[in-house]
């Protein structure tokens, strides 16, 4: 099916009744065919009423049937061929290579969330047979499990509009967790968003669910995305972008009359500390790796390394004209779209106003090329300069970093602990030299979720041990990950069973085991039967 512009609601194709709109093209500022539309408020009811009245149909899927469901999806997306990936690129600038690697992501993760279920891990089953003889009182037989939320209302992400997005990360865990999805498409790349719900509606079609399981829903975020945040039906949020953005929701699913969960993951600047044996030893590899970690993607991943610290000496010297001339090289980037790269252009030229701060050294120029471009850049300050400065530490969403030099050990801590709460944290050390640093290693597990040595913050595995999150305000909930097999946690709820008869229990939590799942039996882990 060719692009329509429509709202998938219900799993029909419907035109959005609030107003029509065109994507752009940033590499030429161009507008792109077809003419797409904005759902109504009528309409957004009408997409939870069919989520609402899918949620107990999907919730009692089997895990075989749900990861069924998870791998046609994937198929889907795949047999969307060269349509996807032209589109893709497109709405985004992405050359052809890059779209290929997301789409492949995207794919496998779905993948990843199917086998995963399988395991049954996710599910935390715990069963305490009773002991009707226990004195002074008898106990009674009790089992938990993890259940489904309900339906959950994913915000797609601008930077990756395949991954993050229509069905991304959030999307995959909420529908292998069993919840129906409501995605607020985002509108910098709505034709690749309708071709992806176009396969996901394939596989809620082919795998015999109701249309309610998967809805796509454009419009802008303030309206469409507010009434969602809304609906009472809703049970919890997933959310990537702006901190503007994520707070926006957070206050107001917390202000609603039954609060609902956002997981809003809203970004960091990434700090990179650089011990000095480390430049010592190699000051132009590490300048050369730090700057293809910026300057990647033109600098458009929540994980972008916007601060770097360092002791001041001749290897930060070194460093400092390796990254220069590493960084001189590194064309102007077209950004995702308008506002990014106007919002890229405010943060940098408000950085350069700052007391304190210089530039020293950039990328090339823009020159005349076409649409909405940038140029990659890196500041520096002193250590003293960026702890009078909050603003210093807002992310500039893009390819610039502040460089802070620090005159001693002590005002290198001092920086690191003044940092807010980031997705990671990253050291480049010298063998033996971290452990002569124990103190910075203790500040910064206390403010990030990843902690990288010697490797680079860009680059988010999705894999069973990810942590994709971190503390406020790099999300709103520092102990879930938004990337990875560990997010299922944030849209199942736990609930216990008691002295419930045996013949009506869930399938993980009946005797027989039928799903041969691991169970703590007892306070024992097993996948035995229990004895009746
Ligand atoms: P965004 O502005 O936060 O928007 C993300 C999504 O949330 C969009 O669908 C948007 O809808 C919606 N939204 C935003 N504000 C809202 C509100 N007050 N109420 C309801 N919905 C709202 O992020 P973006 O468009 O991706 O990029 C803008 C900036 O966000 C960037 O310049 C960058 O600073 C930051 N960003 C951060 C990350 C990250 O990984 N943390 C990723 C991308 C961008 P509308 O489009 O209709 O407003």
């Amino acid at each position: 099916m060719a692009i329509s512009g429509k709202q998938l609601i219900n799993g029909l194709w419907v035109q959005g009744e609030a107003g029509q709109y065109q994507a752009i093209n940033p590499a030429t500022a161009a507008a792109i065919e077809p003419v797409m539309s904005y759902a109504s408020k009528v309409q957004v009811t009408a997409a939870v009423a069919a989520a609402e009245a899918a949620a107990p149909i999907f919730a009692a899927t089997s895990l075989t049937e749900r990861a069924a469901f998870l791998n046609s999806c994937a198929d889907e997306i795949m047999a969307l061929g060269d349509e996807l990936l032209d589109r893709l690129s497109q709405e985004t600038g992405y050359p052809k290579a890059r779209a290929e690697g997301e789409r492949a992501r995207t794919c496998n993760q779905l993948r990843l969330f199917a086998s995963t279920i399988l395991k049954g891990e996710y599910l935390n089953i715990r069963i305490d047979t009773a002991l009707p003889d226990r004195q002074p009182l008898p106990r009674p037989d009790i089992r938990f499990t993890n259940q489904p939320i309900g339906p959950v209302v994913v915000f797609g992400a601008s930077n990756f509009p395949l991954a993050f997005s229509v069905a991304g990360g959030d999307t995959a865990a909420a529908l292998a967790a069993g919840c129906p999805v409501l995605v607020k498409g985002h509108n910098s790349h709505p034709g690749t968003c309708e071709l992806v719900a176009q396969a996901l509606a394939k596989a809620v079609q082919k795998a015999g669910l109701p249309g309610g399981v998967f809805s796509l829903i454009m419009g802008s975020g303030r309206e469409v995305g507010s009434e969602l945040v809304l609906a009472s039906a809703v049970k919890a949020v997933g959310f990537t972008g702006s901190q503007a953005g994520g707070m926006a929701l957070f206050h107001l699913a917390n202000n609603r009359p039954e609060p609902i969960p956002v997981f809003a993951e809203m970004g960091s600047v990434n700090p990179v500390v650089l011990l000095p044996q480390a430049l010592v030893q190699n000051a132009e590899a590490v300048a050369t790796g730090f700057v293809g970690s910026l300057t990647l993607g033109v600098g458009q991943f929540c994980v972008n390394p916007g601060v770097v610290i360092a002791l001041q000496g001749p290897e930060l010297d070194q460093f400092c004209r390796a990254a220069a001339t590493a960084l001189a090289k590194v064309p102007a980037g077209v950004m995702l779209n308008e506002g990014i790269a106007a919002a890229y252009h405010k943060g940098t030229a408000h950085l350069a106003g700052q007391a304190g701060v210089e530039l020293v050294a950039a990328g090339e120029a823009i020159g005349d090329k076409a649409g909405f471009c940038s140029q990659a850049q890196l500041f520096k300050v002193q250590a003293q300069a960026f702890l009078a400065n909050p603003h210093l530490q807002e992310e500039v969403f893009g390819h610039a970093s502040v460089l802070v030099v620090c005159q001693d050990k002590a005002e290198l801590l001092q920086v690191v602990s003044s940092l807010r709460g980031q997705l990671t944290g990253t050291i480049q050390a010298a063998p033996d030299e971290l452990a002569a640093y124990p103190e910075l290693v203790q500040q910064l597990r206390q403010k990030v979720g990843r902690l990288v040595v010697n490797n680079y913050p860009t680059g988010v595995e999705v894999c069973d041990a990810m942590m994709h999150g971190g503390p406020f305000p790099a999300a709103t909930d520092a102990r879930f990950t938004s990337v990875g097999t560990a997010s299922i946690a944030r849209f199942v709820r736990p609930i216990c069973f008691q002295n419930y008869p045996a013949a009506l229990l869930p399938a993980e939590l009946q005797n027989s085991n039928p799903w041969q799942l691991p169970r703590l039996l007892n306070g024992v882990k097993t996948t035995a039967a229990v004895e009746a």
